[in-house]
């Protein structure tokens, strides 16, 4: 089959595909959010979706992502992703946006790498 049941899930910043359960955790892991401020180019406020907490600076968010409670919200997190499928929505429109803008220049940078799609 080529059509394989989408359960994988890509990190469009990171370049990185998790399983669903395992994407929470990399939306919420030190990498990934260090990964936002490059691509943004500078100091960003990071919102902890499973804590509903937002404006952190990276440092900030570094101390509450060891925290107990995030790690039980997370933990739930994972099992309401788990148990029903209740997943929650990464998309952020402002990143999409600078990742779009990001991947056309790699594209224009490395002519040749990928002809499909482009006709002749
Ligand atoms: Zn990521
Ligand atoms: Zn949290």
């Amino acid at each position: 089959m080529k059509n394989k049941k989408k359960k994988e899930q890509k990190c469009h910043i990171c370049f990185q595909h998790f399983k669903r359960e395992k994407l929470n955790k990399h939306m919420h892991s030190r990498s990934h959010h260090e990964a936002i401020e490059r691509l943004k180019g500078g100091q960003q406020s990071h919102t902890c979706l499973a804590c509903k907490v937002s404006a952190l600076g990276l440092e900030q968010y570094v101390t509450h992502i060891s925290t107990t409670e995030h790690l039980t919200n997370l933990d739930f997190l994972e099992d309401n992703c788990r148990k029903n499928g209740i997943a929650v929505d990464y998309n952020d429109a402002e990143l999409n946006a600078i990742c779009a803008l990001r991947d056309q220049k790699r594209l224009v940078l490395k002519p040749g790498s990928s002809t499909k799609g482009l006709g002749t």
